[in-house]
């Protein structure tokens, strides 16, 4: 487990070309200043540290870990950590550079970053996970902080992996610091709805959705969901309260399906005993990239970047598409699915900013020491999704773009106005 990739290939990633060729595509179409263009075109920061941490056979392992801070113009930098095998500098700045975007579409007072360690998490003993999570924090104190850059879970990281990342800052500091990370575990001021609210936020901009269209949310609503965890899984579960089908799910292993509705509520006790979807009691196997063509009236890709491509594009036989994941469509499948005319699809960045809200609630809570009840929270993230959906959709019919141009539309010019009133330094 000691790999440290040469310079060159820090930067090498598709979702990195693909988040910044969105960006050059946007820039071009509102005319953004070049001087503008040239700063959010790279992140302002970047951190790479080495970890090394103590395996329980004894041996050390080192394993490059990764910060990376795009834009503060609107607020301090807030972005989750990724524990993943592909994670590296270019796609940790690609995620950056997403944060950025959402925190700005929604309204928030905020940045974007993102952080991550280069490894499979599920390799690793609880022991080795702390360890390596604890000197990760450590090696990274400078940089993080209540008022700079407040991290949250991502893939392969979780409520856990936080309340580590909280009690090192706060040793090394010398006193409680709950409020410099987000997604922490309630018992030391993490915030009601937090854990559900990507997959509820992604719920709730699917209800905004539909009301646009004028289309029912009801068991005649077939739901399927790349994925079933922390977005995926709660995905489902909302989808399922509010009267719809969720017919598919899957995880990193396979998927499951059954045209006549799974039993969310029992899936999820499977899944707790069993650890994945597979086997699940009156359901069929799908492969992952079955489950994405299969007929429904919503996809939700809730797992990994880069799954819906140029190959599947044109296969798919779902009526709205709603981007969990973070980057799940490759711009050229965004091309097809844009000329198809037949599928309405609701961008990353605005489908599930429900986690980077609620995430902003509890920042807000842990500085103030006051905490709100479970359905003020989920009053206040449907008011601000639903605000941010009507905004979005109102870009898109007067700049006649579809909905992933008018996020961006949106979001880079309200960084850049700020950008450009807040002046130059020095
Ligand atoms: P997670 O680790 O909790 O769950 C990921 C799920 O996807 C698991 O079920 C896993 O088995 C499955 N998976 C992993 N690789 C896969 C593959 N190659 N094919 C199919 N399934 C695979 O992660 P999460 O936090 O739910 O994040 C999922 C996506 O949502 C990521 O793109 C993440 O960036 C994005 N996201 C997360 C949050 C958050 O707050 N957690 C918020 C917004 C967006």
């Amino acid at each position: 487990m000691n790999h440290i990739k040469p310079i060159s290939a820090e930067w090498d990633s598709d979702l990195l070309s693909q988040v910044q060729a969105q960006f050059e595509r946007v820039a071009r179409k509102i005319s953004l200043d070049q001087n503008i263009f040239n700063r959010l075109r790279v992140p302002e920061k970047a951190l790479i540290v080495s970890v090394p941490f103590r395996m329980d056979d004894g041996s050390v392992a080192v394993v490059p870990g990764y910060r990376v801070q795009h834009n503060d113009s609107l607020g301090p930098y807030k972005g989750g950590i990724r524990y993943h095998p592909s994670v590296n500098l270019g796609e940790v700045t690609a995620l950056a550079m997403l944060m950025s975007w959402k925190t700005a579409v929604v309204g928030l007072p905020l940045g974007g970053a993102k952080g991550g360690i280069q490894i499979d998490p599920t390799l690793l003993t609880r022991q080795e996970l702390q360890r390596m999570t604890r000197r990760y924090t450590s090696e990274i104190i400078n940089f993080i902080g209540p008022e700079v850059d407040i991290p949250a879970p991502d893939m392969g990281t979780n409520e856990q992996v936080m309340a580590w990342m909280m009690d090192t800052y706060s040793h090394q500091k010398g006193y409680s610091i709950p409020e410099v990370v987000t997604g922490k575990p309630i018992a030391i001021g993490g915030s009601l709805g937090r854990k559900e609210s990507p997959g509820r936020g992604v719920i709730y901009i699917l209800m905004a959705a539909a009301e646009k269209l004028k289309m029912k949310l009801d068991q005649k609503t077939t739901v399927v969901i790349q994925g079933f965890g922390q977005v995926g899984a709660a995905a489902a579960r909302k989808a399922e309260k509010i009267g719809c089908r969720v017919i598919a799910v899957s995880d990193v292993k396979s998927g499951i399906y059954n045209p006549k509705g799974l039993d969310v509520k029992k899936l999820f006790a499977w899944v707790e005993k069993k650890k994945f979807v597979q086997g699940f009691p009156g359901s069929e196997r799908v492969t992952n990239e079955e489950l994405l063509e299969l007929p429904c009236t919503v996809l939700i890709p809730a797992a990994t970047g880069g799954v819906i491509t140029k190959k599947n594009a044109a296969k798919l036989k779902c009526k709205i598409l709603a981007e969990g994941a973070n980057g799940p469509t490759t711009n050229e499948a965004d091309k097809i699915i844009h000329d198809r005319k037949d599928i309405f699809l609701i961008p990353d960045i605005l489908a599930n900013a429900g986690g980077v809200t609620v995430s902003y609630f509890e920042w807000v809570q842990d500085l103030q020491n006051f905490f709100w009840s479970e359905k003020e929270i989920n009053k206040k993230l449907w008011e601000i999704m639903n605000r941010a959906f009507h905004e979005v959709w109102e870009t898109s019919q007067k700049e006649k773009c579809n909905l992933r141009t008018a996020s961006l539309i949106r979001a880079i010019t309200k960084i850049s106005q700020a950008m450009l009133v807040r002046g130059l330094f020095p």
